[in-house]
């Protein structure tokens, strides 16, 4: 497979050169020459299939040539010993992403980069130097997915202050090979340094970089694994149990855990969204093949992207900070990657956006709990909010609908707590606590990243 910066079609690079740049040298993101078509056979056994074999089948196409076969299934094998539960919570269903061991879905595309890269990388003698800007999750999973990776060194900006105090441990409380930036600024501000850094010659010249961002395209196409996986299931009719650690008030409760799907109709994902690289590979899973009717783009108030696919205009803006924090971003990087692949009418037919504001948010949060014994977390909650709004106004009530849960609950206590009452804390959150944060704290200043550098 060949992989075109957005900006330049004329040019293309292996999956091992996109993966271990990040970005393009003309500031533009890498995507695949054309998103491979399950095979038949594949296609029509995604329900009944593993989600390791769905795994092998879905990212082998974009690595072929490079990963051989059983190192591809080795790297499956090691990156995924979680799962992703299809779970029955009233009248919809919960892809929950939060059984890594970061405990966000973010887990899925930074444990297969990290494995990718230690692979592609083999037998070099500079270091990799990745540089990643993170909102929230994308430090913490990135930072555990790299921790002890010989041959790997890992720079996680952060924007101070705005970061949960579990996530900072995450991110910060590592140590090793992992170095931790707190910046004195925004998330945008973070990944406008990152941007900036990134096309500094001097610094290129000095270090072998990478980014670990969702622009990374070794990142986000990990991620359409679980749409398939779980979309192959419910139309197939089926669901899960609750799994481990998945967040129910008294796990013996009377409240129905069960939902009658009625097999042969694709499903409708709501996805909370940020950076837009969860649900792009949304999309890349849907053009695969994955039986999906289409998506709900479900943000903040950071509404940039519900704005463009009402107005038709792009205009990004600076963040606002929002109790879903992992979202708050004002100018999407996967935009460009969306309209690289799709035109504004083709996103329209397959993306209604919503945004949410943090008072609904809250009052899903505390409703939700109070119906079903369920916690969601704030970036959840956005979801489950704005899949009621469309809901009522413009779905079909006998279609299934479903909706992604990027985060546990516990990860966010603080907000979460006073609207619900204690969240149960799984063990992987317990022993991250117990660490301390150490990160250097920095202004948004690009000379000052560069000296740290
Ligand atoms: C990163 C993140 C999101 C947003 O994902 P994008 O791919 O950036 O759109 C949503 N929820 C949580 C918990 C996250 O960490």
């Amino acid at each position: 497979m060949r992989y075109y910066s957005t900006r330049n079609k004329a040019e293309g690079v292996s999956f091992a050169q996109a993966a271990l740049t990040g970005l393009a040298p003309d500031g533009g993101l890498f995507v695949p020459q054309v998103i491979p078509p399950y095979p038949g056979p594949v296609r029509s056994s995604l329900g009944t299939m593993d989600f390791k074999d769905i795994a092998f089948e879905t990212i082998k196409p974009y690595v072929q040539g490079e990963i051989p076969d059983p190192v591809l299934e080795d790297l499956i094998h090691t990156a995924y010993p979680f799962a992703a539960p299809v779970v029955p919570v009233g009248d919809r269903l919960v892809l929950e992403l939060f059984h890594g061991p970061t405990a966000a879905f973010k887990d899925f595309g930074a444990r297969f980069m990290a494995r990718a890269f230690a692979y592609l990388r083999r037998g070099e003698e500079k270091p990799l130097h990745i540089l990643v800007a993170t909102s929230g999750d994308t430090g913490g999973a990135v930072a555990a997915g790299f921790y002890g990776i010989p041959g790997i060194a890992v720079t996680v900006l952060y924007p101070q202050g705005r970061v949960s105090p579990l996530q900072e441990r995450q991110i910060a409380g590592l140590g090793g090979n992992i170095r931790a930036l707190a910046v004195e600024g925004s998330f945008d501000d973070c990944q406008c340094l990152v941007k900036t850094a990134f096309s500094d010659q001097g610094l290129q010249k000095r270090l072998a970089l990478s980014s670990a961002n969702s622009i990374n395209i070794s990142r986000l196409i990990p991620q359409s694994i679980y749409y398939a996986a779980a979309a192959g299931k419910t139309f197939a009719g089926k669901t899960d149990l609750p799994g481990d650690g998945s967040p129910w008030d008294a796990p013996d409760a009377a409240v129905p855990r069960t939902l009658s799907l009625k097999p042969g109709q694709p499903i409708t994902w709501c996805v909370p969204s940020g950076n837009f690289g969860n649900l792009t590979a949304g999309l890349y899973a849907m053009k695969m093949g994955a039986p999906i009717r289409g998506f709900i783009a479900a943000t903040n108030i950071n509404k940039t992207i519900p704005d463009y696919l009402t107005s038709g205009h792009y205009q990004p803006r600076a963040s606002q900070a929002t109790i879903s924090n992992a979202m708050d971003v004002g100018a999407p990087s996967n935009f460009e990657r969306m309209t690289a692949h799709w035109s504004l009418e083709e996103l329209r037919s397959s993306i209604q956006g919503v945004y949410v504001t943090d008072e609904a948010t809250r009052k899903s949060i505390r409703e939700v709990h109070h119906t079903h014994g369920y916690f969601l977390d704030p970036h959840t909650a956005v979801a489950w909010q704005a899949l009621d709004e469309i809901r009522s106004s413009s779905l079909p009530v006998s279609d299934p609908v479903g909706l992604l849960s990027t985060a546990h609950p516990a990860k966010f206590a603080e907000i979460v707590e006073p609207l619900t009452g204690p969240v149960p804390v799984p063990p992987a959150l317990t022993q991250v606590m117990e660490r301390k944060p150490l990160a250097q704290i920095i202004p948004a200043d690009i000379t000052v990243l560069l000296e740290v550098l």
